[in-house]
């Protein structure tokens, strides 16, 4: 929870002077949340500019989503005296939400705006080019629109300026492509935030019985668009209705009588809202789930059977290979997508697993897999405390796992040569093996005097002592291999030199799997979703040196990686390779990372016997004090 004491002084109060409305006649209209969400994100973005803390500019753009999707009518709540409680809105914007509700401006972002031209505003939006960079090219060069600075890159001016070489006016250049073309789309843990709350909005509309997310949030694709819903009413037009008038809602795009697409405020996505009628979600579930080709997939299978499957259900074909209609058309319809499955002669087809990458056939072999779940994980390999870059003290971070029912938990942070994280010295390393011994007596007293809280693991918790161990650009590894072999656990990763060639990049990766104190590669392929390619490897060495030396390679949970990809792992696991689903939490916030992890892992038919932390602590341990002398 953020306080007001937790900011910077400039946003715990209005700076500066209010100008107060001097035509004064009437009220001024009464904006909406979307309105109203834009101006704070205008605010962030020009405060990044002006070269702001990136914690401040993040505050108001995480308050202008809160209020573009706010359930309730925000500058009303506030001219009628009662302003919401909307997360992330602390006194300061408090403030400002109320002089833009009662008069219909706001002084501190008019003076931002006469400071800066608006376009500058879209330069920002360019992959790769900090506020800091904007301001500069714009001070001293004057451009202050993407074709100026289209212009500016592909005529080699920019390469004077500090900081700019020729290949950043590259980067530029295909940045300002790329925004041309990409639609924007959410990471998964935006897209959560964001479907727990038009479940809650769409659910409280009076004639909903029941709303469930589907589309390829139910599959959990890498990144998603759309966000779709299905809601369960008798009367749908009228829900059609009450869900264009939310005041989340910014505009509807489209509307029929029983389904309707709207954006929602803030910088929100599109949101698909179908209406079905009670007790047949089964073909609604999965027409609207998708994908796609799987659809095509069972609408085949249904033919051959002599259905015609729609979302509304199964009609007969007659013998004219049309959907019979009239009287004689009996249309089928199930409560459960199970039954539905049921009906086409095939077992219920987990949504991760929709994509046609085989799972009818081994729907029809009776060769499914068991996915792997959350809870089938004893504990997470992969984390940081703030001895390097993360947030929390180490003891924050063991106790926030030790209460997630973990057996254990490793922490990783940084090897000594990533300066820009701060990693550890051998001297810091062997620091903090006292601290987590200190803590480990400390659980392991609670446990034998039974006062160890109640989540805590029928195995007990330990934190075990690991390292995030850099490969590094030399090819050498970062700690001498007397110092590797007291760590319980060691991860490595590559995080400098990528542009090297792939003969380069590979031997550095293999060095690491052969070394036998390193137990896994962390994030693999080092790409970033959407802002960073994979490293150029020769996967096929990677994973036969990996399955050969049993060394785990990494499915990491944060949403902005999911690194290994899916067909990676799926292609590492045939070849034998082991995983591990790693949340690389930098906060005790950023477990929930295992979520995502879990969720690639199941996209890539991952059982639970290749994922070595589902293994109780005494068989993890075993596994990697194997190779030790
Ligand atoms: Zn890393
Ligand atoms: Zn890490």
């Amino acid at each position: 929870m953020t306080t007001a004491d937790d900011l910077p002084a400039d946003l715990r109060a209005d700076d500066g002077s209010d100008d107060e409305g001097d035509d004064g006649v009437g009220e001024p209209a009464l904006l909406t949340n979307g309105v109203l969400a834009q101006v704070f994100h205008d605010i962030g973005d020009l405060l990044e500019v002006k070269g702001e803390l990136v914690f401040k500019t993040v505050a108001y753009h995480r308050a202008a989503d809160a209020i573009g999707r706010s359930p309730v009518e925000v500058a009303r709540a506030y001219r009628d005296g009662h302003p919401p409680d909307i997360p992330g809105v602390g006194r300061a914007i408090s403030d400002k939400l109320a002089e833009l509700a009662t008069t219909g401006r706001l002084g501190y972002h008019e003076r931002l705006l006469a400071e800066f031209p608006p376009t500058l505003l879209d330069i920002l939006r360019v992959p790769g080019l900090g506020p800091r960079t904007v301001r500069q090219i714009y001070t001293t060069l004057g451009i202050a629109t993407l074709d100026e600075l289209r212009d500016a890159a592909a005529s080699g001016r920019l390469r004077g300026l500090r900081g700019l070489s020729a290949r950043t006016e590259q980067l530029i250049l295909e940045g300002i492509a790329g925004i041309e073309t990409r639609e924007r789309r959410l990471l998964l843990h935006q897209a959560r935030d964001i479907v727990a709350e038009v479940v809650a909005q769409v659910g409280a509309l009076e004639g909903v019985r029941r709303v469930v997310p589907a589309g390829s949030w139910r599959r959990r694709r890498e990144t998603i668009g759309d966000l779709d819903f299905l809601a369960e009413a008798d009367v749908p037009a009228d829900v059609v209705d009450r869900f264009a008038a939310l005041p989340s809602v910014a505009a509807v795009i489209n509307r029929g009588p029983a389904k309707a697409a709207v954006e929602l405020g803030g910088r929100g996505p599109q949101i698909d809202l179908m209406l079905m009628p009670s007790g047949a979600a089964g073909t609604y579930l999965m027409h609207f789930t998708g994908s796609k080709e799987h659809n095509v997939r069972l609408r085949a299978r249904a033919r051959d059977r002599g259905w015609s499957l729609s979302e509304k259900g199964f009609l007969p074909i007659g013998e004219d290979g049309q959907p019979l209609a009239g009287d004689a058309a009996e249309l089928r319809t199930f409560e459960s997508e199970a039954q539905a499955y049921e009906f086409l002669g095939l077992p219920y087809i987990e949504p991760e697993l929709r994509e046609d990458r085989g799972e009818i056939e081994a729907a029809l072999a009776g060769r499914l897999p068991r996915l792997v779940q959350l809870d089938d994980l004893r504990g997470d390999l992969h984390s940081h405390s703030d001895w390097s870059d993360g947030s929390h003290p180490i003891e924050a971070m063991a106790e926030a796992a030790r209460r997630r029912g973990h057996a254990y938990q490793v922490l990783t942070d940084h090897s000594i040569s990533l300066a820009i994280a701060r990693g550890l010295s051998p001297e810091r390393v062997e620091e903090q093996r006292a601290v987590i011994a200190g803590l480990n007596r400390r659980f392991a007293a609670e446990e034998d005097a039974g006062t160890a809280p109640p989540e805590t693991s029928p195995e007990g918790f330990r934190l075990l002592h690991g390292c995030e161990l850099e490969i590094r650009a030399d090819g050498r590894l970062d700690y001498e291999d007397e110092l590797l072999a007291t760590f319980d656990l060691v991860v490595a990763s590559l995080h400098v030199g990528r542009r090297q060639t792939r003969a380069e990049l590979t031997a550095r990766t293999l060095t690491a799997i052969r070394n036998p104190h390193v137990d896994v590669i962390a994030h693999p392929s080092g790409r970033m979703i959407g802002t960073r390619d994979d490293l150029d490897l020769d996967w096929d060495a990677v994973y036969a040196e990996a399955a050969r030396t049993g060394t785990v390679l990494e499915m990491n949970g944060s949403p902005h990686r999911l690194d290994l990809a899916v067909e990676r792992a799926r292609h590492a696991i045939e070849v034998g390779c082991l995983v591990s689903i790693d949340s690389d939490a930098h906060r005790t916030a950023e477990f929930d990372h295992l979520e995502w992890g879990v969720s690639q892992a199941r996209r890539a038919w991952v059982e639970p016997p290749v994922v070595l932390n589902t293994r109780s602590r005494a068989d993890l341990l075993a596994y990697v004090r194997r190779q030790d002398p």
